[in-house]
């Protein structure tokens, strides 16, 4: 097993990202910082997957890869690698084929000159800490997630029998005992089948979890202390680092690793005209598609709303833009050209987000998306649709106060007049209560990760632990 002597050599550490963006971006913020302060670092991806990593080698040259062909799955179509793809349905899948992983890697590690004192790796694959444990190193669990929801998420496996048959669950050991109605549970627990060999590995992965040897979470302590004290007992151990908001570590990380296109000059050149927190952004993840009705009635929401706005729409295959999916209706561009900007593709929503004219965030309450618009002091409107979506926003919402609900569900239509009166209100004077709880929330972001702060303090706290670890 692993000792705690200290070594002279900098240690060897494997990180695995999920690929999934809101799960692989904030986790190559990390091995940014733990590169900055030398450890040995070995990223783990597969050919697709490599272009996202690619600015991080760029700036961290001495950074190796561990480039293994994306296994083969039924459900996945031949070159797909990421689940921005297939949209959050595709997770099961894309976990299962993962597991497959385990023989290359283990060839490797037995391979190296210097194999690694640890892996870290995203909590969807958490069927490494077996690996961890075979190979005789430590494993760290990545969650690009809340405390919150690690809490419900355990909850929920722990409990399956008794929870799978409830409406509503009431999660009496957590603080504040907080109930969620079965609709509002993580996807990923909710789309659990026994019969089904995928959902079999996806529980275990999830399980395994458990038996980390660290835990390490895109979170802060004043957002969510309570319930990162709460897996501290849970865990029985100290080895709980939250170290968020992570790209607010080092050193700026706008485009967080993916392209700005042409397009990104002209929003900032019509942003720069706007007066200061005027414009609310709109964006639902790297994921989600909005359908024909939600479309419109989203459209036709911003529209009644008479406030500024971008809205970032995610353009589907042929396939999908033929059934409606992501499709902007007819001469809405034109017709609110001045008063609305629609940038389809990728946006650079950090970057977006820190603007002086954007103020306000309709949002699917991605973690992710959540901490970006804390940072950025936006009073965030959210939509929460599925996966840990309902978990942040009831964090956000209902125990901070610092948003409010907007609509939710994943194929909810909204209606366009309620919409329209929601955004209008958060952005008047009736949103200003709200509005300054988001300012202070993202004052308190900020202190975490400055010197003497919780998330810098965490982040050394990992370090010291990763430098401790040596191979037997
Ligand atoms: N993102 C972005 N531009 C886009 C869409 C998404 O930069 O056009 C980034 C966003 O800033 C965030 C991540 O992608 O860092 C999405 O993660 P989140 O957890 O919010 O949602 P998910 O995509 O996992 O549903």
């Amino acid at each position: 097993m692993t000792t705690t002597t200290t070594t002279k050599q900098p240690p060897h550490v494997l990180v695995f990202p999920y690929p999934a963006l809101g799960h692989t971006l904030p986790l190559l913020d990390l091995t940014h910082q733990l590169s900055l302060h030398n450890l040995t670092i070995t990223i783990l991806t597969t050919p697709k997957n490599l272009p996202t990593v690619s600015p991080l080698l760029s700036t961290h040259p001495q950074i190796h890869t561990l480039v293994l062909p994306f296994p083969s799955h039924p459900l996945i179509p031949a070159g797909v690698e990421n689940v921005k793809e297939l949209g959050n349905s595709g997770n099961l899948a894309i976990i299962a084929a993962s597991t497959k992983l385990s023989e290359p890697i283990t060839l490797w590690f037995k391979s190296h000159t210097n194999p690694p004192v640890a892996i870290i790796s995203d909590f969807f694959l958490g069927w490494t800490q077996h690996l961890a444990q075979h190979l005789n190193i430590r494993g760290f669990a990545f969650y690009p997630s809340a405390a919150f929801f690690a809490g419900i998420l355990n909850y929920c496996w722990g409990n399956l029998e008794s929870v799978k048959v409830l409406d509503v669950v009431d999660f009496v050991d957590l603080p504040r005992s907080p109930s969620f109605k079965e609709e509002h549970l993580p996807s990923v627990f909710r789309k659990y089948r026994e019969s089904d060999p995928d959902c079999q590995l996806v529980k275990d992965s999830l399980v395994a979890n458990k038996l980390s040897y660290g835990f390490i979470f895109n979170s802060f302590e004043s957002l969510e202390g309570e319930y990162l004290g709460f897996l501290k007992r849970e865990f029985g151990h100290e080895r709980v680092y939250a170290v968020g908001p992570i790209n607010l570590l080092g050193p700026e990380s706008t485009d967080r690793g993916n392209p700005v296109t042409d397009s990104s000059g002209n929003v900032f050149k019509w942003l720069d005209g706007c007066p200061d927190e005027s414009v609310l952004y709109v964006c639902f993840g790297s994921q989600k598609l909005l359908n024909k009705k939600q479309m419109e009635a989203l459209a036709d929401g911003l529209e009644k709303s008479m406030v500024r706005f971008i809205w970032v729409v995610k353009t589907g295959t042929a396939q999908q833009v033929e059934d409606g999916y992501g499709v902007v209706p007819d001469g809405f561009d034109e017709r609110l050209a001045g008063r609305g900007l629609v940038i389809r593709g990728w946006a650079p929503q950090v970057k977006i987000l820190s603007h002086r004219a954007v103020g306000w965030f309709l949002s699917h309450c991605g973690w992710n998306s959540m901490l970006e618009g804390i940072v950025a002091g936006a009073m965030i409107l959210a939509w929460p649709m599925e996966a840990d979506q309902f978990i942040d926003a009831r964090l956000l919402v209902e125990e901070l106060g610092a948003g409010v609900g907007a609509c939710e569900g994943t194929a909810t239509v909204p209606d366009s007049e309620e919409l329209a009166k929601v955004i209008g209100e958060s952005m008047s004077e009736k949103g200003a209560g709200v509005k300054m709880k988001a300012k202070e929330l993202r004052r308190k972001a900020l202190e975490a990760v400055k010197e003497g702060g919780s998330s810098l303090n965490d982040l050394n706290g990992l370090i010291e632990e990763l430098c401790k670890l040596k191979i037997q």
